[in-house]
């Protein structure tokens, strides 16, 4: 039964007499539920749990039997290359103690073997039509069913439609000039000829050293008289350590398989294994140097991306672990121009699926097979005989092209899909796919896509992603035949917003970095968008299992039992900030305002000490300076390493006016100078509750003037001076320059307050949405306030900079203001108020961001974006900067 939550979103639940009415229906059967295209593993799988279910499905195979990317690819040295163990079914304990596998990583034959075995075990190829493509499916909206035409010339209706094609199936178009022309034999990696191919005595040339590549050419070299490898990009690749399954896995394994199989669900690539917890510079180097050693040793994909918790987002810690599987190529490769030319150096490990080969560098010690390095000596055409470089000929006798394959978009769009209103899928992916949780597309109602665009995929162990999406659409329809739903279609909000997490959690990672085909960067023309989910297997599911607790989050449902929708977006934060939240949520900490002032100053600080410094500025210098009160004021000044003088920021900490120091917003003031160009001069001010309203603020006054006086001794160009602030130092900065204006200078030249507190009203939506959950609670806001200002103070401008009746003539400003953040509306009225005043302001939404996030450096990465630009900004008002 479909579980209607009740969580603020849309929700229409009719009767089924309203809904025989209005929605058109012709009351058509299909002559199906399911239609499955593909019998690899996904389609194979779904076709039993929907047969267990009760469904009636067909599946149409363009093969002449079941296996799938196992039944195409079958060149010489094709293997699985993550476990076999692990790269299998789980759903029935029966099947796991009736086959077993015999290697570490399991040839094609082996594998095939099993999925023909399963395929008998079950019975499947009755429900399943050979040699049969589905060439285009059309939705019709009145029968609410898809019309399929299929290559065996019959039509086909069915209620559901789904593409378990592959995310690797459909071969590139050879984009090679002549290649048509060869005389020669030609092949494919992936359109293997069944019989093989024997290449005694004969001179035999791969274009592509990808993982087809990479593991066909040592069985090819061991063949040919001559092998001439044509490499247009070198790949990393590490010895798979072929052989027997490791013992502990085994035993694992055998000790627990539920267990084991549960956690591989719950890891982050699919495979069961804690997450590494360590950063590559956190231990010294002749340790680092040993955990390379150790992945190296163990032959396992994860095990090197994984070898240290920032390979995938740090790009000095990647050069290491790059610069390690260099010097392995060389001590490998006996000729050093030949180990150089195989050396990546145009992408970061991990950005372009490395590969694991069985002597694929040794290879080139033989005599008879030599590299060609296409970056040097182009390809002119492929001819009759064989190929022209631009220097060159060779004399072929035979060409393998492991050229790759348009991945992950290619075999879906292939089939010509029509949905809602005729649209087909290809116009509306032109500037790449959407989807939302790589299963569905809007305007496409009713139709699954296995481990589609979005989802984790390619990035996991393919078997663990292929039985979690399996499950997910069996147990969606199970579930809608239960309420009496016969359409499922995603809403374009809950879309939209699944696009974003994609893409935000891409953006953090190196992969955007590389040409690879995760981009699809690979086949000329395609748009370049990160295809895969990069978010984790667990996490993944998480968000899966989310949705259908919360209703059928985002999907609008139908049918005889009326309707439904509960619209929303699954994953608004940031990923690393809800990272972050996770973290402090299981550390258990108590909150600030159940504490002493003194209690809550020493945890900060102490909380403070344990993230990350920041970057190095060219130097800083601490001081002091006269505050308001008599009371010398500490500051420390950031000076950028470029040649002065710059103009000054003056920075003013967060901490609700009573906590904090000079130094507490260090590493955003660090990469603030760093960013900007700029010297950066964070002061201190005199505290709540000891200093009430408005000795901060007198204090804020007091520290700029001082520094606009003194701004050639601290090595500044005088008279050109910016403040900036955060949260309630943002409050500070925003109130100086209101005093600066009034009551004499100094002439300040822009503000940028980030997280702005500039008004005393908690009755906006911000507080009503974030006022619990992010960290900065409503309570804690309460604490903050009635520690600073009295009641009766609080509505003075001085306190509350948007009750400013005349907001004119103050400085530019850019006003950011994070989306999870209870200040969040009155830090956008401030921008609004500012820029309706006729002050240059500018107002930056952090999306996905919460009060304190922005200022996490090297801990939030998606919070870098919004810290350059507000470095921009600051630059920006001293357009002739250094
Ligand atoms: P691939 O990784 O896309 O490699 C294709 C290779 O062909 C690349 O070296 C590419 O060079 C080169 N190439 C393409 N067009 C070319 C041209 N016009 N001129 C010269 N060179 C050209 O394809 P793949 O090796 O078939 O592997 C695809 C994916 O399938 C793998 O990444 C992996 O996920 C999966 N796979 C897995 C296994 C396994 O499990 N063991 C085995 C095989 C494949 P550029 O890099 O310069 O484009």
């Amino acid at each position: 039964m479909i579980e209607r939550a009740d969580d603020g979103g849309r929700r229409v639940a009719r009767g089924l007499l309203e809904m025989s009415a209005g929605n058109g229906r012709s009351g058509a059967q299909p002559d199906v539920d399911v239609v499955i295209a593909g019998a690899g593993f996904a389609g194979l799988y779904l076709l039993h749990r929907l047969r267990e279910l009760g469904f009636t499905a067909k599946v149409f195979e363009a093969a002449d039997d079941v296996g799938g990317t196992w039944y195409w690819n079958r060149y010489p040295g094709a293997r699985c290359d993550i476990p076999t163990t692990d790269y299998t079914y789980s759903f029935d304990p029966a099947l796991e103690t009736e086959w077993t596998w015999s290697e570490k990583y399991a040839t094609q034959p082996e594998i095939l073997r099993y999925l023909d075995f399963v395929a008998t075990k079950y019975d499947l190829r009755r429900d399943i039509s050979f040699a049969t493509r589905v060439d285009a499916a059309r939705w019709d909206d009145d029968a609410a069913l898809w019309r399929l035409r299929v290559s065996n010339g019959t039509d086909v209706t069915c209620r559901y439609y789904v593409m378990a094609t592959g995310c690797l199936s459909l071969p590139k178009e050879p984009d090679i000039e002549g290649v048509g022309t060869f005389a020669g034999e030609l092949y494919h990696t992936s359109r293997w000829p069944h019989e093989g191919v024997d290449f005694t005595g004969k001179r035999v040339g791969v274009v592509g050293t990808g993982s087809s590549g990479i593991q066909s050419i040592p069985l090819i070299a061991a063949e040919a008289a001559e092998l001439t490898v044509f490499q247009r990009t070198p790949n990393f690749s590490f010895p798979a350590h072929n052989g027997a399954i490791a013992p502990s896995r085994r035993a694992a394994l055998a000790a627990d398989p539920a267990a084991y199989r549960e956690a591989a669900k719950w890891s982050r690539g699919g495979i069961p294994g804690e997450p590494p917890q360590l950063a590559t510079f956190s231990v010294s180097p002749e340790e680092r140097q040993a955990r390379y050693e150790a992945a190296w040793e163990a032959g396992e994909l994860f095990e090197m991306l994984g070898v240290f918790n920032d390979v995938l987002v740090n790009q000095a810690a990647n050069d290491e672990l790059a610069s390690f599987l260099r010097s392995k190529i060389r001590s490998i490769v006996a000729d050093p121009e030949t180990a150089e030319a195989l050396c990546p150096v145009d992408h970061a490990f991990g950005t372009k699926r490395p590969c694991l080969d069985t002597g694929y560098f040794a290879t080139f010690n033989l005599p008879h097979v030599r590299l060609v390095d296409l970056r040097k000596h182009p390809i002119r055409a492929v001819t009759p005989t064989g190929i022209d470089t631009v220097d060159e000929s060779f004399e072929l006798d035979a060409l393998v092209l492991a050229t790759g394959f348009d991945a992950m978009t290619g075999a879906i769009v292939a089939v010509d899909i029509s949905g809602r209103d005729g649209v087909s899928l290809k116009e509306k992916w032109a500037q790449g796919p959407t989807t939302y949780l790589g299963l569905t597309t809007t305007g496409f109602p009713n139709m699954f896509m296995i481990t589609g665009p979005g989802s984790p995929s390619v990035l996991s162990n393919m078997a663990v992603s292929i039985e979690q999406h399996v499950d997910w659409v069996a147990d969606c329809l199970a579930d809608m035949r239960t309420s009496g739903f016969d359409t499922i279609e995603p809403t374009p909000e809950a879309e939209s917003g699944w696009v974003h997490h994609v893409n935000d959690c891409a953006d953090i990672t190196l992969y955007p970095t590389a040409n690879s085909w995760y981009m699809g960067a690979n086949v000329p023309g395609k748009p370049r968008v990160f295809l895969p989910y990069v978010g984790g297997v667990d996490g993944y599911r998480g968000a899966c299992d989310e949705v259908v607790s919360r209703g059928y989050l985002g999907f609008a449902l139908s049918g005889p039992g009326g309707e439904q929708c509960n619209d929303g977006i699954v994953r608004r934060l940031q990923p690393d900030v809800a990272m972050v939240l996770e973290m402090m949520a299981a550390l258990g900490l108590p909150t600030m305002e159940t504490m002493t002032p003194a209690d809550a100053r020493a945890f900060s600080e102490a909380m403070a000490a344990e993230r990350p410094p920041g970057p190095d500025v060219g130097e800083t210098v601490d001081g002091v300076l006269p505050g308001a009160g008599g009371e010398q004021l500490a500051y420390r000044l950031y000076r950028p390493a470029t040649p002065g003088p710059h103009p000054i920021v003056v920075y003013f900490h967060g901490g609700g006016w009573l906590i904090g120091s000079e130094v507490s917003d260090d590493p955003l003031c660090r990469d603030l100078c760093v960013r900007s160009g700029l010297i950066v001069v964070s002061v201190n001010y005199r505290h709540a509750p000891e200093t009430r309203f408005p000795g901060a603020a007198d204090d804020a006054l007091a520290a700029v003037r001082w520094v606009a006086d003194h701004a050639a001794q601290l090595g500044g160009a005088p008279g050109r001076l910016a403040v900036a602030g955060y949260s309630a130092g943002a409050n500070l900065a925003a109130v100086v320059c209101q005093l600066a204006r009034d009551e004499g200078g100094p002439d300040i030249a822009g503000q940028v307050l980030l997280n702005p507190v500039t008004d005393c009203d908690f009755s906006r939506s911000s507080y009503l949405e974030n006022g619990d959950d992010y960290i900065l609670t409503t309570v804690l806001m309460r604490w903050f306030w009635d520690n600073y200002a009295d009641p009766a103070d609080r509505t003075d401008p001085k306190a509350s900079p948007l009750r400013a009746t005349d907001l004119r003539g103050l400085p530019p400003a850019l006003v950011v203001t994070a989306e999870f953040d209870l200040l969040r509306d009155e830090g956008a009225a401030y921008a609004e108020a500012l820029a309706a005043a006729g002050v240059a302001a500018r107002h930056l939404p952090a999306r996905g961001q919460v009060h304190t996030s922005v200022g996490m450096v090297d801990v939030v990465l998606s919070g870098a974006p919004v810290r350059a630009e507000m470095a921009e900004a600051l630059r920006g008002f001293f357009s002739d900067a250094r």
